[in-house]
């Protein structure tokens, strides 16, 4: 069986910076993503406390949604028949669903986040799987990997589930995402490189079986929008493991069916960042869109693009703006401060968003004091669009050549010297 992409979907690429920088038009069924791209997450089918039209508003090109979540609650069933993730959310534009595995045994097992700007070195990170897990101590291991799959207990009610390449799939479906993920495992850094090895190919037969089912699917599902499956590489921090990852999945064919994009996952320190995402968009096909998992910071951003990365997500815009601390020009700051009990001024006076052109820094600080929900509301639109029309300034330095310039500006007032 052959199943061939629509012209309604693909990747074409518009300009080139550096040695790998590209910026490009990803094409969808529900339209156009212009790349680099930073692709806002709505979890559980909401950027929370912001409206889907707010998030238009400021410049989001798509949502990232997480399919273990929505499998939980409330069944990717119910979402399928709402008519997908983008009608159910009201949210008309393309839409992003991850595999799951990372929320599977990352949740599962209660172990710290350990992608990219979020590891801390000291903290020893915690595995789902293998004979070198290492549980912390007093809780329950919630997940075990097996060659099959993984079985987790729901972090909502403790219910058994198991999710295996070909269940995935099918949530994915369901949901009906634009771009999907292959189902791989998560390992750390603090895994042994054989147990790394193992894992590798364990995600890699996972990856064939995606495609097998993926291509089930898409020809069962007749009529519906065509749903492009990204395929995941992993390999930690050892470079023939990525290179050999990439290749892989880069080349990985199964009856005509192949990864129309791919995600890079898994463990990365951040002073490696460019270095692992390097060695892994020199060995996939340049002509397909490559998707970052999980970062967000203004180096990082700068550092991925300069890689070779397409497209990236993140919860910290978010998730920091619940909790007061807002990004501007010249650095991250935290709104409850004294200092910005008087300033009757926009957070960022450079900022165009909603926010900044609608409310004062003295507003929000006293909103966060009185602990009122508009707070979350203002300061998650702020942050999204700041990281947003980042993404975008990057873009157009790409089309118009001034990306070590853009970057030298923008990271030297942000971090006090260039980066
Ligand atoms: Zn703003």
């Amino acid at each position: 069986m052959t199943v061939d992409a629509p012209d309604a979907t693909g990747f074409a690429i518009a300009a080139r910076a550096g040695d790998a920088a590209r910026a490009g038009v990803i094409t969808t069924p529900h339209g156009q993503i212009a790349t680099p791209a930073f692709i806002p997450v709505g979890t559980k089918a909401t950027v929370k406390a912001v409206l889907p039209e707010s998030m238009s508003r400021l410049g989001a090109q798509a949502i990232l949604a997480n399919a273990y979540h929505l499998y939980l609650q409330p069944g990717h069933d119910l979402v399928d028949e709402a008519g997908g993730l983008g009608a159910f959310m009201n949210w008309p534009g393309p839409t992003y669903t991850d595999s799951g595995g990372f929320q599977v045994m990352s949740l599962g097992a209660g172990f710290k986040k350990v992608l990219s700007s979020e590891f801390s070195g000291g903290e020893k990170a915690r595995t789902a799987s293998g004979e070198d897990d290492d549980v912390a101590a007093g809780k329950e291991r919630l997940a075990h990997v097996d060659d099959d799959g993984v079985t987790f207990r729901s972090f909502i009610n403790g219910d058994v589930h198991r999710f295996t390449p070909e269940i995935s799939m099918q949530i994915q479906h369901g949901l009906g995402a634009d771009i999907m993920f292959a189902f791989d495992e998560l390992t750390t850094l603090m895994n042994s490189r054989g147990y790394q090895e193992r894992a590798l190919e364990r995600t890699r037969l996972w990856a064939e079986r995606c495609l097998v089912e993926h291509a089930r699917l898409t020809a069962e599902r007749v009529g519906k929008p065509y749903q492009q499956l990204w395929g995941v590489i992993q390999g930690a921090q050892y470079e023939d493991l990525r290179r050999r990852a990439a290749r892989d999945l880069g080349a990985m064919d199964m009856d005509g069916q192949r990864f129309d994009g791919f995600g890079i996952g898994g463990a990365l320190e951040k002073e490696n960042l460019g270095t692992i995402v390097r060695w892994v968009t020199e060995e996939l096909p340049d002509e397909r869109p490559r998707h970052l998992l999980g970062i967000s910071e203004v180096d990082d951003l700068f550092t991925a693009v300069a890689a070779g990365a397409d497209t990236f997500d993140c919860v910290s815009p978010s998730r920091v703006a619940r909790n007061s601390a807002v990004y501007t020009r010249t650095g991250r700051v935290n709104l409850t401060g004294a200092r910005y009990k008087r300033q009757f001024a926009p957070i960022d006076e450079t900022c165009d968003c909603y926010t900044c052109t609608h409310y004062t820094a003295a507003y929000i600080h006293h909103l966060f004091r009185a602990k009122e929900m508009l707070s979350s509301t203002l300061c998650t639109i702020h942050n999204e669009r700041f990281v947003v029309r980042l993404v975008d300034e990057i873009r157009a330095s790409i089309l118009d050549g001034s990306f070590d310039a853009l970057r030298e500006e923008r990271t030297g007032a942000y971090y006090g010297s260039p980066r």
